[in-house]
């Protein structure tokens, strides 16, 4: 038993972002147990899938492909990747810890006898994995014993999506044995956003507001910003519990995990359940009025002061700037 398989999703042909987080957890994953990293792309033809898996630095990419997994099935998935597992022998599954991954990934753990160490954030040495606990009030470290494989997701934002190095990897086919008795759910449309919904997790820059905004007349202020620099806006809890923004704007534990390349936190405390869902951030702006705010030990810049003056400054600098 040797390897780490690594499983990635794709939408409408590409490999998502979170896919590749999950690459860089696998590459980080086999540089403590010394052992060959595999992509694992599925569907009825993943010939422009593989390929694009093949342009990274993995040791190979196995294309399982079937008909019966043109489209996603919880029982497709699971049969087929437990006929992979059962044929290569990984020590290591590793997914990325998307709504599918939680659909179909612990059926797939338990029909092996194994459970799944579900949305890491870490992996260290041993190797001991990483998971949040209580809404991100304490930390927990997994070993895997007994036994493999050993089945891992990783949380969205966790791994650096852009430290994954490019590569000319080999492709390998794996064609499943599937039959239309074993799919006992037929998979509607995919989800769709609509047109007022947005997709935080996929932002390149941010700008969040939190209580420190006082009242839902005041957004604007940091909606101009967000303009500005041509973000998307994202709030803390209370704003949108108190409804003046939407749920899907929610930053946090109980909203959207994000990673983008900027995240500015307006007004913001930094409550764990809020930082757990964007500490992934590669530069984190902070903005409050009170210097012990702990948003500022997450913090790479921060200016303490009235967001009511920053904020409007920072907007004319910007504006000024594209000018
Ligand atoms: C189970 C559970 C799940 C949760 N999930 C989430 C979640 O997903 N996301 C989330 O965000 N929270 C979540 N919370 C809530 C979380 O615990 C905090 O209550 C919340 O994040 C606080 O939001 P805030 O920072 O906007 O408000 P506050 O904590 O009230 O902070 C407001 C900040 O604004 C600053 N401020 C005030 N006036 C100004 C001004 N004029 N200029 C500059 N700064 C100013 C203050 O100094 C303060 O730091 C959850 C809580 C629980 C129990």
């Amino acid at each position: 038993m040797s390897g780490i398989l690594v499983v990635l999703e794709d939408r409408d042909g590409r490999i998502g972002r979170i896919s590749w987080e999950a690459v860089a957890a696998a590459l980080q994953l086999a540089s403590t147990v010394s052992q060959p990293v595999h992509a694992v792309v599925f569907g009825a033809d993943t010939s422009a899938v593989a390929a694009e898996a093949a342009a990274r630095a993995v040791n190979s990419v196995l294309r399982v492909d079937h008909a019966l997994l043109k489209t996603y099935s919880s029982d497709g998935y699971t049969h087929a990747l437990e006929q992979l597992i059962r044929a290569r022998q990984p020590e290591y599954v590793v997914f990325p810890h998307t709504y599918q991954v939680r659909d179909f990934a612990p059926a797939l753990a338990a029909r092996l006898g194994q459970s799944l160490i579900g949305d890491v954030i870490s992996i260290g040495g041993g190797p001991v994995f990483t998971r949040l606990l209580m809404q991100g009030r304490l930390t927990g470290a997994y070993r895997h014993s007994g036994g493999g494989p050993c089945f891992v997701s990783v949380q969205s934002g966790a791994f650096r999506s852009d430290s994954v190095p490019g590569g000319a990897a080999p492709i390998e086919s794996f064609v499943p044995t599937l039959d239309t008795a074993q799919i006992r759910t037929r998979t509607g449309e995919p989800f769709r956003a609509g047109a007022q919904t947005v997709d935080l997790g996929s932002a390149q820059l941010i700008v969040s507001v939190g209580r420190g905004i006082k009242e839902a007349e005041n957004l604007p202020l940091v909606q101009d910003l967000a303009t500005a620099l041509g973000a998307e806006l994202g709030a803390s809890r209370p704003i949108c519990d108190s409804g003046w923004l939407p749920m899907e704007r929610q930053v946090g534990s109980s909203g959207q995990t994000v990673a983008p390349k900027v995240y500015i936190a307006v007004g913001i405390s930094g409550a764990i359940q809020h930082l757990v869902g964007m500490k992934g951030s590669q530069c984190i702006v902070a903005i409050n009025k009170d210097p012990d705010a702990p948003i500022f030990e997450v913090a790479d810049y921060g200016i303490v002061g009235d967001l009511f003056e920053v904020v409007p400054a920072l907007t004319a600098a910007v504006k000024a700037a594209k000018q």
